[in-house]
C-alpha cells in the first residue's frame, strides 16, 4: 500500500523537519510507502523543491514520489492525509481580524479543493495558526466531507504539559497519562491535570507532596508555562519551535491513523460535548478507535475547570464570530 500525503507550507521550517521523518516511516510504519505531494505558493516553490532534492539524496525505501506544485488542485489529488501547516504569520502591526481574514482567504480554498479532488477517507490535520478557526474553515468550505474528518494540532500542547508534569515530579515522561489540552490551541488553552495518573496513580497527591499548595501551582506556574512555552522557546532558541511541532503532527497523525491505547488531545468538531457550542472545533480529551477520534465523555469537571473551559471556548466562538462577520463562514 502506498499513502499519498499532501504538506502545505512544505517549503517551511516545520514542513522540512516533517518530511524527513514522514519518509523515514516515522509516521505510518517501516512497511508503509509514501507518495508526497508538497503545495506552496509561488514564493514558497524553490524551497519546497530544494527539499524534494534533498528526499532523493535521502535514498529513502519508503519514499515512491514527489510532487512540488501551487496548485490546490494537484496538491490535494488523490490525498488520505493532509497536513496544513503553511498559514499567513501576523504581520507587525496586523489586527487580529485581518489575521483572521488572510488565513480564511487560504483555508477556505484549500477546504473546497480537498473535497473536489482528495481521497474520499481523506483526513486532514492543521498546525497553522489560529489552527482552530482554519480547521472550522477549511471543514466548512469542503462540501461532502464530515466536520470529523478537519481537525487542528493541540498535541504539542499536551506533550509539553506532560513534560513539565514528569520534570517536577522527577519521572519519565511516558509514566504521566491523561493531561488533556481543552480549548483553542492559543494562550486561553487549558491543560487539565484533573485526571492525569502518574504510574497510575492521581498526580494531584503526588503534586502535593512537591510543590505544596497545587491549585496555586497549577494556575501561577504551571499552566502559563504550558500555554506560553512557544514565546520561551522562541526567547532561548531564537526562533519558534519546529522540531517539537513537527514531532507532535507525526504524534497526532499517528494515532488517528493507528489508534490510541490512552487519552489524548485534539482539536475537532463539537456536537455539544462538555456544553462546548456544536460545529466549533475545539480541543477535548479524544481516543482514536477504528481510526475515527472519539470524545472521552463523562469527565465530572470543577469549577476551576469548567471556568478555564468557558473562557477559551469563548475565545474560539469570537473567532468564529469575527469570519461570519468579514463573510467568509
Ligand atoms: P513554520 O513552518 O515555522 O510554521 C508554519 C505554521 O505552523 C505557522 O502558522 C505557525 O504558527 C504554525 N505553528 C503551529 N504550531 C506551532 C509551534 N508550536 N511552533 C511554531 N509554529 C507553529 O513557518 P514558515 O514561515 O517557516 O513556513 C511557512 C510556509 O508556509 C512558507 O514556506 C510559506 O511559503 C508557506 N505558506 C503556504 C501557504 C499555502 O500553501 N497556501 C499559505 C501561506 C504560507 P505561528 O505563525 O503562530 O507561529
Amino acid at each position: 500500500m502506498t499513502t499519498t500525503i499532501t504538506i502545505t507550507g512544505a517549503g517551511g521550517q516545520i514542513g522540512y523537519a516533517l518530511l524527513f521523518r514522514i519518509a523515514a516511516g516515522d509516521l505510518l510504519g517501516p512497511d508503509e510507502k509514501v507518495r508526497f505531494r508538497l503545495l506552496e505558493i509561488p514564493q514558497g516553490l524553490a524551497a519546497a523543491e530544494g527539499a524534494a532534492l534533498e528526499l532523493q539524496d535521502g535514498a529513502f525505501g519508503l519514499l515512491q514520489h514527489v510532487e512540488v506544485t501551487d496548485d490546490p488542485a494537484v496538491g490535494f489529488d488523490g490525498a488520505d492525509l493532509a497536513l496544513l501547516v503553511g498559514a499567513r504569520p501576523r504581520g507587525p502591526g496586523m489586527e487580529r481580524a485581518d489575521l483572521l481574514a488572510a488565513n480564511a482567504g487560504i483555508f477556505g480554498p484549500q477546504g473546497a479543493a480537498i473535497a473536489a479532488n482528495a481521497a474520499s477517507g481523506v483526513r486532514v490535520t492543521v498546525v497553522g495558526n489560529p489552527a482552530n478557526t482554519n480547521a472550522l474553515i477549511a471543514a466548512a468550505s469542503a462540501e461532502g466531507l464530515p466536520a470529523e474528518r478537519f481537525t487542528a494540532l493541540t498535541r504539542l500542547d499536551e506533550n509539553r504539559a506532560r513534560a513539565q508534569l514528569a520534570l517536577t515530579l522527577g519521572t519519565p515522561v511516558e509514566t504521566v497519562r491523561r493531561v488533556p489540552i481543552w480549548g483553542n490551541h492559543s494562550a486561553t488553552q487549558f491543560p487539565d491535570i484533573s485526571h492525569a495518573t502518574v504510574g497510575g496513580e492521581p498526580v494531584a497527591a503526588a503534586l502535593e507532596q512537591i510543590v505544596g499548595d497545587v491549585p496555586a501551582w497549577l494556575d501561577q506556574t504551571f499552566i502559563p508555562r504550558v500555554a506560553k512555552r512557544g514565546a520561551e522557546i522562541i526567547e532561548v532558541r531564537g526562533s519558534s519551535s519546529v522540531a517539537s511541532a513537527a514531532n507532535a503532527a507525526i504524534d497526532h497523525v499517528r494515532d488517528w491513523v493507528h489508534g490510541t491505547e490512552d487519552w489524548t488531545s485534539a482539536g475537532v468538531v463539537s456536537h455539544g460535548e462538555y456544553g462546548v457550542p456544536e460545529g466549533l472545533i475545539s480541543s477535548f480529551p479524544v481516543r482514536s478507535v477504528d481510526g475515527e477520534w472519539q470524545i472521552v465523555e463523562g469527565l465530572e469537571l470543577s469549577d476551576f475547570a469548567r471556568g478555564r473551559i468557558d473562557a477559551s471556548v469563548a475565545e474560539l466562538v469570537e473567532e468564529r464570530e469575527a469570519v461570519r462577520s468579514l463573510g467568509m463562514l
